[in-house]
């Protein structure tokens, strides 16, 4: 029965631990060390080497796309079918930790190790993907090679991107001798699973083991400039004064309280606040200030909005400055597929794991395969909330749990036994 089927946990955690070493920097403990292990680098390359050399030793053919992107397939009975994906990143933020993508990579990898080792042969192939540069920590913009997988941005683009140092994108891959020949989203795939650290704190904080990540919360990022007069702390009556720090600290009121406004769904934040000119004794003439507003659907962000606006408008007429809003990102919210959740959702049930539904705050490769192909993802917790960080850490119980959801979620989708769009 592959309703039966576990995946070693030991053998994960073994190769989890094993594969830091590509790109080990100092991290919490000497058994715990951070990694940098940019896209592209030395230590990612021997990592790519390391994942394909793997891969091939069960019997999967590995393959590699012209933005770098390895696709190692196990195959399946029927030839007709296309792939079944499990998808995340191996490269890391400069001073990252060892689970953010690696863990939903090589999580894939135990899964195909398990299928293949227990005789069992799926109706689909089961593939492994590492996508390029999804971190955007060398190379912008982050989950670049998703992104031209699902038509996004062109290649061209993505390989004309350059690092600090000038090396483009297409130098880099071929410098890495990654630069392969597939066209990246020449095959379809008839699901992608992502398995991720949650880089959040709601798991851990509710004791639960799993999340069924149901989509991405939208977001979208404005630049709010606040004019009023510069003037005189010590000449100018507090009645007469247009003090544009004044306003924009009323503002900041109002968009905590917008952030509260719907809770659970609704997140208002002001990341960047600057007054000027930035002298003791004068009250500052402008002020200049980010907001990031954040919700799972269109209507929720259209409402925050509004309520910005107003705020704005408000305050104009009544402190008697300028106020301009200026949007400069919109990333809408992603609903993941129903049939893919289900049989996340069934898997976790069916192994006793306790779960909630959530959304992903953070951007993923798997934003932009829902684009192409029935998508979901699996959060675990990760210790106190902790990502792009060295110390980020998860317990080897937890990534055993994970990677059983991913393993069975896929058998179970693979039979077709979810009501699902499968294939
Ligand atoms: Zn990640």
């Amino acid at each position: 029965m592959t309703q039966d089927l576990r995946i070693d946990g030991a053998r994960l955690w073994a190769t989890l631990a094993e594969t830091a070493q590509y790109g080990a920097i100092a991290g919490p403990a000497p058994d715990r060390p951070g990694l940098c292990r940019l896209t592209l680098s030395d230590e990612d390359a021997a990592m790519r080497r390391w994942f394909a050399q793997a891969c091939q030793a069960i019997g999967m053919t590995v393959t590699t796309d012209r933005i770098g992107t390895q696709y190692a397939r196990l195959p399946g009975s029927d030839a007709a079918l296309p792939p079944i994906a499990i998808g995340s990143h191996l490269d890391t933020q400069p001073t990252g930790g060892r689970f953010d993508g690696i863990l939903g990579v090589l999580a894939g990898l135990e899964v195909a190790r398990t299928v293949q080792a227990s005789g069992t042969t799926t109706r689909h192939p089961i593939e492994i993907i590492n996508w390029t540069n999804e971190e955007g920590a060398r190379f912008a913009p982050a989950m670049v090679a998703s992104g031209v997988f699902a038509g996004v941005f062109t290649l061209d683009y993505a390989l004309a991107q350059t690092d600090r140092d000038g090396v483009t994108m297409g130098e880099a891959l071929a410098q890495s001798g990654f630069a392969g020949d597939e066209t990246p989203g020449g095959h379809a795939l008839a699901a992608h699973f992502e398995l991720h650290i949650e880089q959040g704190p709601v798991l851990e904080a509710e004791a639960l083991e799993i999340g069924v990540v149901s989509g991405v919360q939208g977001i979208r990022w404005f630049d709010v400039v606040v004019k009023g007069q510069t003037c005189h702390a010590g000449t100018t009556p507090m009645a007469l004064r247009r003090d544009a720090l004044h306003a924009a600290a009323r503002l900041a009121i109002a968009v905590d309280e917008i952030g509260r406004s719907d809770p659970g769904a609704s997140l208002a934040t002001i990341g960047l606040f600057q007054a000027y000119p930035g002298s003791r004794n004068t009250a500052p003439g402008e002020v200049r200030m980010t907001v990031d507003l954040r919700h799972p659907d269109v209507a929720g962000l259209d409402q925050l909005e509004a309520k910005l606006r107003n705020a704005m408008s408000a305050l104009q007429s009544q402190l008697r400055v300028g106020m301009t809003l200026n949007l400069i990102w919109s990333s809408p919210p992603v609903s993941f597929d129903p049939g893919v959740l289900g049989a996340i959702s069934a898997a976790t049930q069916r192994l006793g794991y306790s779960h909630r539904a959530m959304l992903s705050g953070a951007g993923h490769d798997s934003v932009y395969t829902a684009r192409v192909a029935p998508t979901g993802m699996i959060f675990i917790p990760c210790e106190n909330g902790l990502s792009h960080n060295v110390a980020e850490n998860i317990t080897p119980a937890d990534a055993e749990r994970g990677a059983n959801v991913l393993l069975q979620a896929v058998l179970d989708y693979d039979r077709g036994q979810i009501p699902a769009n499968a294939g």
